[in-house]
């Protein structure tokens, strides 16, 4: 689905996907860092590492809403998994820059004493 196309949903059609998508959406700036494209960072608060964090209730409160994108765009998060920024933008939702690894190799991405 393209953004056009979830902004055009209306209400009574909406499934809980649809509408954690809206709230990605109406929720991002898209900026260029110089990365193959765009970034899409979130625009809500952001908490201490530069993550931003879902306030919708339901399933996804609470949660880091770079990984709720990862999982509405990609697949399902395996156990114990993290989530790399590969444009190195920590507020970024663009799921083409975000990559699921286990926390050995992105520990070795990042280098000994780096924070991801
Ligand atoms: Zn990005
Ligand atoms: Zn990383």
């Amino acid at each position: 689905m393209t953004a056009d196309e979830i902004l055009a949903i209306t209400i009574h059609e909406f499934t809980e996907q649809d509408y954690v998508f809206k709230y990605l959406i109406n929720n991002i700036a898209i900026l260029d860092y110089d990365y193959i494209t765009p970034c899409w960072c979130w625009q809500g608060n952001l908490r201490g590492k530069g993550y931003g964090m879902c306030n919708l209730h339901g399933r996804f409160h609470q949660k880091p809403i770079h990984r709720v994108a990862f999982i509405l765009w990609k697949h399902p998060i395996e156990e114990g998994n993290q989530i790399h920024h590969l444009c190195r933008t920590k507020s970024c939702i663009n799921p083409d820059h975000l990559e699921e690894m286990t926390v050995q190799q992105h520990h070795i991405l990042h280098g000994e004493g780096n924070e991801p």
